[in-house]
């Protein structure tokens, strides 16, 4: 944006700092986030770094997908991501996890939530996922499954509706996607799809207030810890060192 050419340097610097407060960044300020968004997650041709066992997001374990059921990509530069797919798995926790793991099943979502409010992250937000069954969806979004079946709402509990949705708010602000059902839909709604999951019990009018309210309380928490947060991303600029201090903490 108002980057110039002669910018490069502090920009590579910026982005040091930036690889170095990752932890503390990940669920960061929207100020950070407008920061991410500019030098990090949307610089063209610089190639994320990965780490064995990494997480997108801070609650959830990594298990591994098979490498079978998903694609390498560079999400959000060569496919931008703009929806969250909720799915309901038609089977326990643990049988998601093994199918996931089998390069025979074909298929894979990101993240699974457990009745018990328990996440484990199984590919990379930066990678497509073959969740959707239909290509376009898949590159454009994050798949999330839920542990349960379609036909017994009482699979679907507090802590699940909770837990997937602190995850979909912290999706939702790292890709500035909208908190809506136009944004946030279920497998049934993917075109062409024959899969009707998360099916009639899943409680769309709780969900979404629930993802924004975790929304709110992201942005709350992270705008009133730090003094000066309130500043621009010019200052940002100008005091990168100070800031990667605190980002650091
Ligand atoms: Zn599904």
């Amino acid at each position: 944006m108002e980057e110039t050419t002669n910018d490069s340097d502090r920009r590579v610097g910026r982005r040091a700092l930036l690889i170095g407060g990752a932890a503390a960044a990940v669920g960061t300020a929207v100020l950070a986030r407008d920061e991410l968004a500019r030098l990090w997650w949307r610089t063209p041709g610089v190639e994320k770094p990965r780490k064995e066992g990494e997480v997108d997001f801070g609650g959830a374990r990594w298990v591994a997908a098979s490498s079978a059921n998903w694609r390498r990509a560079d999400r959000p530069d060569d496919f931008g991501v703009d929806r969250v797919i909720i799915h309901v798995t038609q089977g326990s926790f643990k049988s998601a996890v093994k199918v996931f793991q089998d390069p025979g099943h074909g298929a894979a979502a990101h993240y699974i939530v457990g009745k018990d409010g328990r996440i484990t992250q199984m590919i990379r937000e930066l990678d497509v996922a073959f969740h959707a069954g239909n290509r376009d969806f898949n590159e454009r979004s994050v798949g999330i499954e839920h542990e349960g079946f379609v036909d017994r709402p009482e699979d679907f509990t507090d802590a699940m509706y909770e837990a997937s949705a602190r995850l979909t708010a912290r999706i939702c602000a790292r890709y500035d996607i909208s908190v809506d059902r136009e944004h946030i839909i279920g497998h049934v709604e993917v075109p062409g799809t024959d899969h009707t999951d998360p099916g009639p019990h899943w409680d769309w009018d709780r969900y979404i207030p629930l993802v924004r309210a975790a929304a709110k309380r992201d942005a709350e928490r992270t705008a009133s810890p730090s003094a000066g947060a309130g500043t621009t991303a010019a200052s940002a600029g100008t005091s990168a060192a100070a800031d990667a201090a605190g980002r650091g903490a």
